[in-house]
């Protein structure tokens, strides 16, 4: 009888020649267990999702008890589905004061595409700015606005339009004119390496989007949830864009995005046609419901402070290790959004490879080759961390201080 691995390369899709392929047993706060008897720490939260860790009793509950009571039934925005008007207010109360509306999606890539279809037609213009490097999902609108040119390539004609800037570079934003519909960025940037920009490149930012009209769209999609140490990443510039977009950690573990604006921004949805931009299973009850109860994980266990405490002790040990010489580079981010950069792609295969070799899942990201992506669970316990620093440090051929 084939084994579930091969008929995994058979029957999936392979998106990489050399898929991890650990094959899942069951998942729980951070631990990964699979069906050979192992266990691996995950240290890279399943890329940004298991905030509140995997398979929490609260949103397993919250799962359960929506189920019993009705799956999908009508398609997005006619019927009243408490799970949905319940995350949705909860949300605009956590959200600055401009957003005053949810519109929720499945996934990240559908946040953006919805979010930038509507900055086209609430301005009733038509280009955009993005930044290089960026990410934002694999949809052909958000794959256009995506930073880097080997990932749009195979898909052009992609949306028309569109320039990339430089990020963190203040001169170049006054390529922003009066004919920009809206400008794309991740606060911190994510796949671009855990770039963190000057709080003065985001105002001006904010300022020239001011200036000229064009909307400005925070892609929170990997930044949001307590991830950097705040609900949003935002709240580290003090700034409001006019879009923000959510998914990742906001379904607690369920598939489930979103975007958020004032009211009447979103009122262009409504009108001229009505019905503008629609989903059958944007909004899922059970993924709403899922995230309401993560939600109130992360604000009961006060997950946010957690991920700033963390973050300073792990980037601390993790400067203390770049001290020895192992070919550490930078170490960059917020709250736990962490890039360790190391000199060389071999320094840094060596060290994902050695980690996992220990137990202990790691990864890039995807536009660097030289920059590891630290992103554990935010639940995770010091000796946890701790255990996790030590496969860091033994894999690039260091020592963790006591
Ligand atoms: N935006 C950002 C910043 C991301 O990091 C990602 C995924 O990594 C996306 C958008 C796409 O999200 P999804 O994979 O849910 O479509």
């Amino acid at each position: 009888m084939p084994s579930k691995k091969s008929d995994f390369l058979n029957y999936i899709c392979q998106t990489s020649p050399h898929p991890v392929g650990l094959e899942i047993e069951r998942a729980l706060s951070a631990t990964l267990y699979t069906t050979d008897g192992k266990s691996y720490l995950d240290f890279i939260s399943g890329i940004g999702v298991a905030n509140i860790g995997f398979t929490h009793p609260a949103v397993v509950e919250a799962v359960k008890a929506q189920v019993e009571k009705y799956t999908h039934v009508m398609v997005y925005g006619e019927y009243v589905q408490a799970p949905q008007v319940a995350l949705a207010k909860k949300l605009i109360s956590l959200l600055p004061d401009v957003f005053e509306q949810v519109y929720f999606t499945n996934s990240g890539t559908e946040a953006n595409e919805g979010a930038l279809k509507l900055a086209k037609k609430y301005t009733g213009r038509k280009k955009l700015i993005s930044f290089e490097n960026s990410f934002h999902g694999d949809s052909q609108g958000s794959c256009a606005v995506t930073g880097r040119e080997i990932y749009r390539k195979p898909f052009e004609p992609l949306l028309p339009g569109v320039s990339f800037l430089p990020f963190n570079d203040i001169p170049a934003l006054d390529a922003i004119t009066e004919d920009i519909a809206a400008v794309i960025t991740e606060p911190i940037q994510g796949e671009g390496g855990m770039r963190v920009p000057d709080v003065d490149f985001l105002v001006k930012l904010r300022t020239r989007c001011d200036e000229t009209g064009a909307l400005l769209i925070f892609d929170e999609v990997q930044t949001g949830f307590a991830r950097t140490g705040k609900l949003f990443a935002m709240e580290h510039f003090d700034i409001a864009p006019d879009i923000v977009t959510l998914a990742k950690g906001m379904g607690g573990g369920m598939p489930l995005g979103g975007f958020a604006a004032s009211k009447k921004i979103m009122a262009t949805f409504s009108t001229n046609p009505p019905l503008s931009h629609v989903t059958t299973f944007g909004g899922h009850p059970v993924s709403c419901a899922a995230g309401l109860a993560g939600l109130e994980v992360i604000l009961k266990e006060n997950l946010t402070e957690k991920a700033e405490t963390d973050g300073h002790y792990i980037r601390k040990k993790l400067r203390e290790l770049a001290k020895q010489n192992i070919g550490i580079r930078e170490i960059r981010g917020k709250g736990l959004m962490i890039g360790l950069e190391v000199t060389d792609p071999q320094i840094a295969e060596r060290c994902v490879q050695g980690a996992f070799d220990r137990g202990v899942i790691l990864g890039w990201t995807l536009h660097s080759d030289t920059v590891i992506r630290i992103m554990p669970p935010l639940i995770l316990s010091r000796e946890e961390i701790d255990r996790g620093l030590k496969a860091i440090a033994e894999s690039l051929g260091g020592a963790l201080n006591k």
